[in-house]
């Protein structure tokens, strides 16, 4: 059966179509600048040149039409009709304390996701167009909702609370909820695989360190703790959002710059992080490390404090789960930034972790980086969200 994953941004779309019995990716894409001028599709079938489309895409029904369009297309399609899909997987930001697993979407689904809109204004609004243009497009075809939410459902109170009146969780549900989950199932998953030992018997930490970055205590196949709260600001530093801050920090840069909470929101999600800390330098870690590498003030201290926070996050997870079997790095960063990990495993000696050079530098699969004789074993594991979402879309329509 084929699966097309949707992952739908407020004016983006992503999609992969993969065969959900042989996992093999069929086509992807990426509908850009949907609702703005300019607006473009990026097709590309496995094997095949990438297709750049510029037309208008007025709103996330086109952009999905087109891609309908590019998949059954005679000369560049890869099945001759949409029956040849078999189900719809897409990918939701925020199921509140609704969804602890992936379901199939219907219309108590559909309300209960718009009841999370308010916790992730910027993501589920976007995922309910994509989730509404498909059943307008494909009304037949089931649909299933695999939110970022639900790995880390598993957390326990201790974890998921904040030291807040607990007035605040009872009427609002303000707690740490987690995102990024469905890449911290995969990769603590494929870790154990690639360890040859028994999910259930393993204690893990996922460094999820991409533009958004995470990390997370999987102890015994599940997750007890995340970096991420109650929305993707809490934690780690980012591209652009500061992750952990003194909360008090808010009112007094409102006072000295005259912001109101909005616009400190904004600076905060978009203006800070390591973007924010390297005086706009960049937010893309090339860059920084470049300036490290020439020894600028800007890279040294953005990539420093950067590894720092991802090391304390380490340690404190480590205490969590009373020791740590492995560490597993993924995403953009985590994936492809050796130098990163290094910084960040030169600081964990006190793990038994050395390094093994030749297999850090290597790169695009699953890797043991650290010495056989390392105690605490790191891994980098790609991750795959879009297999993920369709493995677990596969499961649910096959029952
Ligand atoms: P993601 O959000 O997972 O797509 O990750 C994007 C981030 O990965 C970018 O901001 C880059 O900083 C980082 N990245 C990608 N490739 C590299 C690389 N070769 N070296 C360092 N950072 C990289």
């Amino acid at each position: 059966m084929n699966i097309l994953v949707i992952n739908c941004g407020s004016s983006s779309l992503k999609f992969q179509l993969i065969d959900a019995v042989t996992e093999e990716l069929i086509a992807k894409g990426l509908c850009e600048r949907i609702g703005i001028e300019g607006s473009q599709l990026v097709y590309q079938p496995t094997g095949k040149d990438k297709i750049t489309t510029v037309t208008p895409m007025e709103d996330h029904t086109q952009a999905i039409r087109l891609v309908l369009k590019s998949l059954t297309d005679e000369t560049s399609g890869v099945v001759k009709d949409l029956s040849e899909i078999g189900a719809v997987g897409h990918r939701i930001v925020h199921g509140g304390e609704k969804f602890a697993s992936s379901t199939l979407i219907t219309d108590e689904v559909v309300q209960a996701i718009t009841d999370c809109n308010e916790l992730a204004p910027l993501h589920n609004p976007a995922n309910l167009i994509g989730i509404a243009a498909c059943k307008e497009l494909m009304p037949e075809t089931p649909m299933v909702g695999v939110f970022d939410t639900a790995f880390h459902q598993t957390m326990p109170q201790e974890a998921y609370l904040y030291g807040l009146p607990y007035e605040y969780y009872e009427k609002y549900k303000v707690r740490r909820y987690g995102f990024h989950g469905t890449s911290h199932s995969y990769v603590s998953k494929r870790a154990a695989e690639v360890l040859g030992k028994k999910y259930e018997d393993l204690k893990l930490i996922v460094c999820h360190l991409g533009n958004g970055a995470s990390v997370s205590a999987v102890k015994n196949g599940k997750c007890i703790d995340t970096s991420m709260g109650l929305t993707p600001l809490e934690g780690l530093i980012m591209g652009t959002r500061s992750g952990d801050i003194d909360p008090a920090i808010i009112e007094f840069i409102a006072h000295k710059e005259g912001k109101s909470i909005d616009e400190i929101m904004t600076v905060l999600n978009k203006k800070s992080g390591v973007l924010g800390l390297s005086s706009n330098l960049s937010s893309d870690f090339r860059d920084l490390q470049a300036s490290y590498e020439k020894g600028e003030d800007a890279g040294i201290r953005t990539m420093e404090t950067f590894a720092y926070r991802v090391t304390k996050y380490i340690g404190a997870y480590t205490a969590a789960m009373n020791g740590v079997d492995a560490i597993c790095f993924t995403a953009g960063l985590g994936e492809n930034s050796s130098f990163m990990r290094d910084m960040v495993c030169s600081r964990l000696g006190y793990l038994g972790i050395t390094l093994d050079e030749e297999q850090n530098a290597k790169r695009g699969e699953d890797l043991v980086i650290t010495t056989p004789d390392s105690t605490t074993k790191v891994l980098v594991i790609p991750t795959n969200e879009e297999l993920a979402i369709a493995r677990e879309t596969f499961a649910i329509v096959k029952k």
